[in-house]
């Protein structure tokens, strides 16, 4: 059985502390008993590319990912090496296929309204292969709707801390057997963890954003 955090930034995220750095990311990870991580930062791979270099334990994967911000919302592009030519949904998902890259939905259903995914998912639901379920940065509510629109649509569930802060890392996770690709494929994926890391760490980005400060 695996477990796999599949959201969690790096130090190249402005909004996330100067402390999530590649070190710091992989010690905690596996303090957690995580079996693997997808780091990610907004519209460049190069924190993940970073984490994925700086780990040298073969029982132990990073998946480099990029959370793009398109004009609908927030997608996860998994399995990427490349910075993607445009951050355009449908110009993205067409560039995800062509690498043969995991798609999945981030938050889709925050209910802010610059937060959440404002484009119909089953009307991309052949394009994409998953929907984030779990979310440690988004209430249960907004979670169980992403549940919902997964298990309606027959998309794989993707979960993740959404960490911008060391301690948050683990929070939400992933669970599976085989490796994660084939676990996309046959939809075989819980998730598990909690949102209680909302709260504190919601907080604290938005005092860092106010405040401009390096924490
Ligand atoms: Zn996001
Ligand atoms: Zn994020």
């Amino acid at each position: 059985m695996m477990r796999y955090d599949l959201h969690l930034h790096t130090n190249i995220s402005r909004c996330a502390s100067m402390r999530m750095t590649p070190e710091t990311i992989l010690k905690i990870a596996k303090r957690k008993g995580l079996d693997g991580i997808a780091p990610l930062d907004h519209n460049t791979i190069k924190g993940s590319l970073r984490v994925a270099k700086s780990n040298k334990d073969k029982d132990f994967e990073v998946i480099t990912a990029n959370e793009v911000k398109t004009q609908y919302g927030d997608v996860i592009i998994y399995y990427i090496n490349e910075d993607p030519p445009s951050n355009d949904l449908f110009e993205l998902l067409d560039f995800a296929k062509e690498i043969d890259a995991v798609v999945s939905i981030a938050h889709p259903f925050r209910f802010m309204p610059h937060l959440h995914f404002n484009y119909p998912i089953r009307k991309i639901a052949n394009k994409i292969h998953a929907v984030e379920c779990l979310n440690s940065r988004t209430l249960p509510f907004e979670n169980k709707k992403a549940v919902r629109i997964a298990d309606e649509l027959n998309l794989a569930k993707t979960a993740g801390s959404d960490a911008h802060f060391p301690f948050e890392i683990g929070r939400g996770y992933a669970v599976f057997y085989d490796d994660f690709r084939t676990a996309v494929k046959k939809r075989k994926i819980s998730v598990g963890g909690n949102s209680l890391a909302y709260l504190p760490g919601n907080f604290l980005t938005f005092i860092k954003r106010r405040l401009q400060i390096q924490i």
